[in-house]
Protein backbone atom coordinates (compact mmCIF):
# COMPACT_ATOMS: atom_id res chain seq x y z
CA UNK A 1 0.00 0.00 0.00
CA UNK A 2 1.31 3.40 -0.75
CA UNK A 3 2.00 5.79 1.93
CA UNK A 4 1.09 9.38 1.76
CA UNK A 5 3.87 11.29 3.31
CA UNK A 6 3.14 14.57 5.02
CA UNK A 7 4.73 17.73 3.68
CA UNK A 8 7.73 19.36 6.32
CA UNK A 9 7.66 22.72 6.81
CA UNK A 10 11.52 24.24 7.41
CA UNK A 11 10.35 26.24 10.16
CA UNK A 12 6.60 26.42 12.08
CA UNK A 13 5.63 29.47 14.02
CA UNK A 14 3.11 28.99 16.34
CA UNK A 15 1.08 32.31 17.61
CA UNK A 16 0.28 34.91 14.51
CA UNK A 17 0.42 38.21 16.85
CA UNK A 18 3.78 40.76 15.36
CA UNK A 19 6.18 38.44 16.86
CA UNK A 20 5.31 35.61 15.27
CA UNK A 21 4.24 37.23 11.84
CA UNK A 22 7.11 39.38 11.75
CA UNK A 23 9.13 36.18 12.29
CA UNK A 24 7.69 34.28 9.48
CA UNK A 25 8.36 37.53 6.96
CA UNK A 26 12.01 37.13 7.59
CA UNK A 27 11.90 33.32 7.54
CA UNK A 28 10.21 33.29 4.32
CA UNK A 29 12.28 36.32 2.72
CA UNK A 30 15.50 33.97 3.56
CA UNK A 31 13.79 30.67 1.25
CA UNK A 32 12.49 28.94 3.90
CA UNK A 33 9.67 26.73 3.38
CA UNK A 34 7.19 28.50 6.76
CA UNK A 35 4.07 28.26 8.12
CA UNK A 36 2.06 30.06 10.89
CA UNK A 37 -0.58 28.12 12.76
CA UNK A 38 -2.60 31.00 14.87
CA UNK A 39 -5.56 30.91 17.56
CA UNK A 40 -6.28 34.40 16.63
CA UNK A 41 -6.09 35.45 19.88
CA UNK A 42 -3.16 38.59 19.83
CA UNK A 43 -4.77 41.33 22.66
CA UNK A 44 -3.52 43.91 19.71
CA UNK A 45 -7.09 42.87 18.14
CA UNK A 46 -8.97 44.74 20.79
CA UNK A 47 -6.67 48.32 20.77
CA UNK A 48 -8.78 50.55 18.72
CA UNK A 49 -5.57 52.67 17.48
CA UNK A 50 -1.50 51.84 17.86
CA UNK A 51 -0.36 55.22 17.63
CA UNK A 52 3.42 54.00 18.37
CA UNK A 53 4.28 51.67 15.11
CA UNK A 54 7.48 53.18 13.53
CA UNK A 55 6.61 53.63 9.62
CA UNK A 56 3.02 53.79 10.64
CA UNK A 57 1.72 57.36 11.55
CA UNK A 58 -1.81 56.38 9.89
CA UNK A 59 -1.91 55.13 13.93
CA UNK A 60 -4.04 51.93 12.16
CA UNK A 61 -6.24 49.83 14.36
CA UNK A 62 -4.43 46.98 16.27
CA UNK A 63 -6.77 44.44 13.72
CA UNK A 64 -5.54 46.27 10.85
CA UNK A 65 -2.03 46.05 11.94
CA UNK A 66 -2.00 42.44 12.38
CA UNK A 67 -3.70 41.91 9.38
CA UNK A 68 -1.26 44.07 7.12
CA UNK A 69 1.63 42.18 8.89
CA UNK A 70 0.05 39.06 7.72
CA UNK A 71 -0.13 40.34 4.46
CA UNK A 72 3.29 41.22 4.07
CA UNK A 73 4.21 37.68 5.82
CA UNK A 74 2.09 36.30 3.30
CA UNK A 75 3.62 37.62 0.20
CA UNK A 76 6.83 36.70 0.85
CA UNK A 77 5.81 33.07 0.76
CA UNK A 78 4.43 32.06 4.28
CA UNK A 79 1.82 29.87 4.68
CA UNK A 80 -0.84 31.59 7.19
CA UNK A 81 -3.10 28.73 9.05
CA UNK A 82 -5.83 29.66 11.67
CA UNK A 83 -6.00 26.82 14.34
CA UNK A 84 -4.99 26.30 17.83
CA UNK A 85 -1.67 23.86 18.37
CA UNK A 86 -2.83 21.34 21.05
CA UNK A 87 -0.08 19.62 20.99
CA UNK A 88 3.44 18.61 19.74
CA UNK A 89 5.29 15.68 19.47
CA UNK A 90 9.47 15.34 18.21
CA UNK A 91 9.36 12.11 16.22
CA UNK A 92 13.01 11.54 15.43
CA UNK A 93 14.06 15.16 14.43
CA UNK A 94 10.42 16.22 13.07
CA UNK A 95 8.15 17.73 15.22
CA UNK A 96 4.42 16.92 14.45
CA UNK A 97 2.03 19.26 15.74
CA UNK A 98 -1.18 18.77 16.17
CA UNK A 99 -4.03 20.88 15.68
CA UNK A 100 -7.25 21.29 17.54
CA UNK A 101 -9.55 21.66 14.42
CA UNK A 102 -7.93 18.45 13.54
CA UNK A 103 -5.08 17.64 10.98
CA UNK A 104 -1.27 17.98 11.73
CA UNK A 105 1.96 19.89 10.51
CA UNK A 106 4.96 18.65 9.93
CA UNK A 107 7.69 21.04 11.08
CA UNK A 108 12.16 21.13 11.55
CA UNK A 109 12.20 23.46 13.25
CA UNK A 110 9.83 25.62 15.80
CA UNK A 111 9.41 29.29 16.63
CA UNK A 112 6.77 29.53 19.86
CA UNK A 113 5.49 33.27 19.73
CA UNK A 114 2.61 32.12 21.52
CA UNK A 115 1.83 35.50 24.23
CA UNK A 116 1.04 34.51 27.45
CA UNK A 117 -0.23 31.27 26.27
CA UNK A 118 2.47 28.39 27.74
CA UNK A 119 0.76 25.34 26.29
CA UNK A 120 3.47 24.34 24.19
CA UNK A 121 6.34 25.40 26.43
CA UNK A 122 5.18 23.09 28.82
CA UNK A 123 4.53 20.10 26.75
CA UNK A 124 8.14 20.47 25.25
CA UNK A 125 9.10 20.79 28.70
CA UNK A 126 11.67 24.06 27.70
CA UNK A 127 13.18 26.09 30.71
CA UNK A 128 11.53 29.20 32.52
CA UNK A 129 11.81 31.80 33.72
CA UNK A 130 8.55 32.78 35.64
CA UNK A 131 5.73 32.96 33.31
CA UNK A 132 7.89 33.15 30.37
CA UNK A 133 10.47 30.95 28.64
CA UNK A 134 13.79 30.90 29.08
CA UNK A 135 16.23 31.28 25.97
CA UNK A 136 19.71 32.76 25.33
CA UNK A 137 19.91 36.45 24.02
CA UNK A 138 19.24 35.52 20.34
CA UNK A 139 15.97 33.25 21.12
CA UNK A 140 17.02 29.28 21.59
CA UNK A 141 14.81 27.53 24.07
CA UNK A 142 16.56 24.90 25.96
CA UNK A 143 15.66 22.34 23.10
CA UNK A 144 17.36 22.33 20.01
CA UNK A 145 15.89 23.67 16.98
CA UNK A 146 13.17 25.64 18.94
CA UNK A 147 13.22 29.23 19.30
CA UNK A 148 11.29 31.85 21.20
CA UNK A 149 10.18 35.17 20.43
CA UNK A 150 7.99 38.22 21.25
CA UNK A 151 6.06 38.33 24.53
CA UNK A 152 6.48 34.42 25.45
CA UNK A 153 10.25 35.50 26.12
CA UNK A 154 9.70 38.43 28.09
CA UNK A 155 12.70 40.39 27.15
CA UNK A 156 10.97 43.08 25.18
CA UNK A 157 8.74 45.50 26.50
CA UNK A 158 5.01 44.56 25.85
CA UNK A 159 4.57 46.51 22.80
CA UNK A 160 3.76 45.72 19.02
CA UNK A 161 6.69 47.37 17.77
CA UNK A 162 9.17 45.45 20.40
CA UNK A 163 7.44 42.24 19.37
CA UNK A 164 8.12 42.47 15.88
CA UNK A 165 11.36 43.13 16.26
CA UNK A 166 12.63 40.28 18.57
CA UNK A 167 10.70 38.08 15.93
CA UNK A 168 12.89 39.22 13.12
CA UNK A 169 15.43 39.51 15.19
CA UNK A 170 14.96 35.49 16.60
CA UNK A 171 14.35 34.48 12.87
CA UNK A 172 17.44 36.00 12.04
CA UNK A 173 19.64 34.24 14.46
CA UNK A 174 17.56 30.97 13.21
CA UNK A 175 18.82 31.41 9.50
CA UNK A 176 22.33 31.95 10.92
CA UNK A 177 22.36 29.26 12.43
CA UNK A 178 20.99 27.10 9.61
CA UNK A 179 23.51 28.66 7.15
CA UNK A 180 26.45 28.48 9.70
CA UNK A 181 27.85 32.35 9.15
CA UNK A 182 25.88 35.80 10.33
CA UNK A 183 22.54 36.41 7.63
CA UNK A 184 21.73 39.13 6.78
CA UNK A 185 18.36 40.71 4.56
CA UNK A 186 19.94 43.20 2.79
CA UNK A 187 19.33 44.12 -0.85
CA UNK A 188 22.19 44.68 -3.72
CA UNK A 189 22.62 47.96 -4.59
C1 LIG B 1 -5.23 46.03 26.57
C2 LIG B 1 -3.93 46.08 25.80
C3 LIG B 1 -3.63 47.22 25.04
C4 LIG B 1 -2.44 47.29 24.33
N1 LIG B 1 -2.16 48.42 23.60
C5 LIG B 1 -1.01 48.49 22.89
C6 LIG B 1 -0.70 49.65 22.10
O1 LIG B 1 -1.47 50.63 22.05
N2 LIG B 1 0.47 49.69 21.43
C7 LIG B 1 1.34 48.63 21.47
O2 LIG B 1 2.39 48.70 20.83
N3 LIG B 1 1.08 47.51 22.19
C8 LIG B 1 -0.06 47.43 22.91
N4 LIG B 1 -0.33 46.31 23.67
C9 LIG B 1 0.71 45.25 23.76
C10 LIG B 1 0.71 44.31 22.54
O3 LIG B 1 -0.60 43.87 22.28
C11 LIG B 1 1.63 43.10 22.84
O4 LIG B 1 2.88 43.56 23.33
C12 LIG B 1 1.85 42.28 21.57
O5 LIG B 1 0.62 41.88 21.02
C13 LIG B 1 2.69 41.06 21.87
O6 LIG B 1 2.94 40.42 20.63
P1 LIG B 1 3.35 38.86 20.52
O7 LIG B 1 3.38 38.55 19.08
O8 LIG B 1 4.56 38.62 21.33
O9 LIG B 1 2.15 38.06 21.24
P2 LIG B 1 0.59 38.11 20.99
O10 LIG B 1 0.20 39.38 20.30
O11 LIG B 1 -0.04 37.80 22.32
O12 LIG B 1 0.31 36.93 19.97
C14 LIG B 1 0.31 35.58 20.37
C15 LIG B 1 -0.55 34.81 19.38
O13 LIG B 1 -0.30 33.41 19.55
C16 LIG B 1 -1.55 32.74 19.48
N5 LIG B 1 -1.39 31.45 20.16
C17 LIG B 1 -1.10 31.21 21.46
N6 LIG B 1 -0.95 29.89 21.67
C18 LIG B 1 -1.19 29.29 20.48
C19 LIG B 1 -1.20 27.93 20.06
N7 LIG B 1 -0.91 26.91 20.89
N8 LIG B 1 -1.50 27.65 18.76
C20 LIG B 1 -1.77 28.66 17.89
N9 LIG B 1 -1.75 29.98 18.24
C21 LIG B 1 -1.47 30.28 19.53
C22 LIG B 1 -2.52 33.69 20.16
O14 LIG B 1 -3.85 33.36 19.84
C23 LIG B 1 -2.05 35.02 19.58
O15 LIG B 1 -2.67 35.28 18.34
C24 LIG B 1 -1.51 46.22 24.38
C25 LIG B 1 -1.83 45.07 25.13
C26 LIG B 1 -3.02 45.00 25.84
C27 LIG B 1 -3.31 43.76 26.65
Amino acid sequence: MKTMRQPVDDVLVVGGGPAGLAAALFLARAGLKVAVVDAGGSPLFAVPRVPNYPGRPDAPSGARLLADLARQAEAAGALIVPGYVQDVEDRGGVFVLALEEGGTRHAERLVLATGEDLRLVGILGLERRGTHVETDAGGRTSYPRVYAAGRLRGLVPEHAATSAGDGAWVATNLVSDLRGEPYRDHQEG
